[in-house]
């Protein structure tokens, strides 16, 4: 059997782009351990290791790159999968949360029957940075009377400390910098 998949060969795989989408961001391009097979199972292995199928009711994942690890992972977990979206973009009901960006705000949405009150759920996006994306996602989760069970990324930008915006269930991180 090939050896498992450990962080660090996935960070190894990661790509640093400078100055995209502007100047002075360090743009973490996560395409390399997706067109990589083994390093992309091992991504999806290490974001549910905690969790046996059937522990999770949805995996939520959060527009867009979240999408693909969260899919993943709830077929492995034999969850739902379940898109928070930027506003505008989902078809039927929705409730919204704003959240600040450096410059001004943004919108994302969850659709009012997607999470059943109680439903047991591991939130996950491809990158915590400061936060705001995924504190937004937390609470229309809650909102809708789910629990959190735990909030999962590939990256952590830990100087921008996102992590402080997430409370009341555990966030964990396969990489940090
Ligand atoms: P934030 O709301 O600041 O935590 O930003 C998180 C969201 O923005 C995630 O959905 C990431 O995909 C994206 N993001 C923020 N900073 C970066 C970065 N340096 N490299 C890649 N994606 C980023």
């Amino acid at each position: 059997m090939p050896a498992a998949v450990t962080p660090a060969d996935i960070e190894n795989a990661i790509r640093t782009v400078p100055d995209f989408p502007k100047p002075g961001i360090q743009f973490k391009d996560i395409t390399p351990v997706l067109a990589d097979a083994r390093l992309f199972s091992g991504a999806i292995d290490l974001l549910t290791e905690k969790f046996s199928p059937g522990s999770i009711d949805a995996v939520v994942g959060i527009d867009a790159r979240g999408f693909i690890f969260a899919a993943a992972a709830a077929r492995k977990l034999n969850a739902g999968f379940v898109p928070v979206r930027k506003k505008g973009k989902l078809p039927f009901t929705t409730i919204e949360q704003d959240y600040a960006l450096e410059y001004g705000h943004a919108t994302v949405a969850i659709h009012t029957d997607a999470l059943q009150p109680g439903a047991r759920v591991l939130l996950i996006d491809d990158l915590l940075a400061t936060g705001g994306t995924s504190s937004a996602a937390a609470v229309l989760v809650q909102k809708l009377g789910a629990k959190i069970v735990e909030a999962g990324f590939l990256i952590e930008l830990k100087f921008l400390n996102g992590r402080e915006k997430l409370s009341g269930f555990p966030v964990r991180s396969l990489i940090a910098y």
